[in-house]
């Protein structure tokens, strides 16, 4: 197998001409002219970060690719999808576009209509049949499997539970359908505990079902009861509940980094790896992710300086330069990196952090299911004068 290509544009700049933008534009100009035709409906997949989180992605650079896709006759939008559960702050498609807003992302800023793409409930989603180690059948945003090319802008952190947060988890957890997501981070969808379920007595609808969007709760014999079949794992119920007589329990981390890596691998298969493309943005790099929504996200100072972004056809690869140029880097005095005591240049920052993690563990689980190749052939991106501004 041939050594994939991971494009390399670093922060440094000393005019107009080395600016990060300008080796962006390189970078684009090189990689998706060729690859993106005419007509073409293109998703751009990105975060829009949480409601109090400050260090996502910023619109512009979303902009500047809607540009150029637009230069070449393309189709785009601005995709993303529900996060987990529906009563989190970016549980609809609704709140989600709220808080997009409030980030800056717009039809105005980035040029192009920013699509939920698995509709309001995060109902609008397709059953794909696979052959993965955990998983035989996923559920994908049914849109994000329409489009002739998909691009992952993500931008690159940590993740408590999944270790990295980049191409792999921007494809296989944000192009994910909802009952997927539920059921990367949960054993089993939401069971009723008869022996607590006191059927809602003061209600005229018990909690429970008015909370369900896709009527899969209803009563027999005084307690509720779930049809699995049509539950999209949406969690509301479990949230709604008066006396938390409905229960879930949370997958190990180590089951969670893989059946990550098997959703991204669904989702490569559905729509062809020669359609997406990956850029990860190595800039304001927070150990913690921008997709913590349980407390409505927040940040940290970055781990890290800013390193710049790069670009790859292999979402493995990609990922695996991100960890290594992390670790390469020396890490921000007053840090989580100093409290964790990797600061020096090689030490794993992540993994330091994490603690009870291996972040290179969601990789090894990728490079296992043929997702993508951990080595790669770095080429960092040669500015065309220097001296000009
Ligand atoms: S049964 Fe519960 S978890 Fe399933 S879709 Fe309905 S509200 Fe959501």
């Amino acid at each position: 197998m041939e050594v994939p290509t991971v494009y390399f544009a670093d922060a440094r700049a000393r005019s107009s001409a080395e600016s990060l933008i300008s080796k962006f534009d390189r970078i684009i100009e090189i990689e998706l002219k060729d690859k993106i035709s005419k007509g073409d409906l293109v998703a751009v997949k990105t975060h829009m970060g949480s409601p109090l989180s400050t260090r996502y992605l910023r619109p512009f650079y979303i902009r500047r690719l809607v540009e150029h896709l637009k230069k070449w006759g393309a189709k785009p939008f601005v995709a993303e999808t529900t996060g987990l559960g529906l009563t989190n702050p970016r549980g609809t498609a609704q709140k989600y576009l709220e808080v997009a807003t409030s980030h800056g992302f717009t039809q105005e800023t980035v040029l192009a209509p920013i699509i939920i793409a698995d509709g309001q409930f995060g109902t609008d989603i397709t059953k794909v049949k696979v052959m993965g180690n955990l998983f035989k059948e996923v559920t994908l945003a049914k849109m994000l499997t329409k489009v002739d090319f998909l691009i992952s802008a993500a931008h690159f952190t940590g993740h408590a539970f999944a270790g990295p947060a980049g191409a792999i988890k921007n494809i296989g957890v944000g192009c994910a359908g909802k009952t997927s997501k539920g059921l990367i981070h949960f054993r089993n969808k939401p069971k009723v505990n008869p022996s607590i379920c006191d059927g809602s007595p003061g209600y005229s609808i018990a909690p429970c079902i008015t909370a369900c969007p896709v009527d899969a709760v209803s009563k027999e014999n005084n307690k509720a009861v779930i049809d699995e079949e049509k539950c999209i794992f949406c969690y509301a119920c479990v949230v709604k509940c008066p006396q938390k007589a409905i229960e879930t329990e949370r997958t190990e981390k180590s089951f969670l980094q893989k059946a990550i890596a098997e959703h991204t691998k669904a989702f490569v298969q559905t729509i062809g790896k020669e359609n997406i493309y990956n850029f990860n943005f190595l800039i304001e790099i927070d150990w913690n992710c921008d997709c913590e929504h349980l407390q409505k996200g927040w940040n940290d100072i970055p781990i890290v300086p800013d390193l710049g972004i790069l670009a790859s056809s292999d979402p493995l690869a990609i990922d695996q330069a991100s960890i290594d140029l992390i670790n390469a880097a020396p890490g921000i005095p007053g840090s989580m990196a100093e409290e964790c005591g990797v600061m020096e240049p090689g030490a794993d920052k992540l993994g330091g952090i994490l603690k009870d993690i291996d972040p290179q563990n969601l990789l090894v689980a990728a490079e296992e299911i043929e997702l993508g190749s951990r080595k790669y052939k770095l080429e960092k991106i040669e500015v065309l004068s220097p001296k000009s501004t």
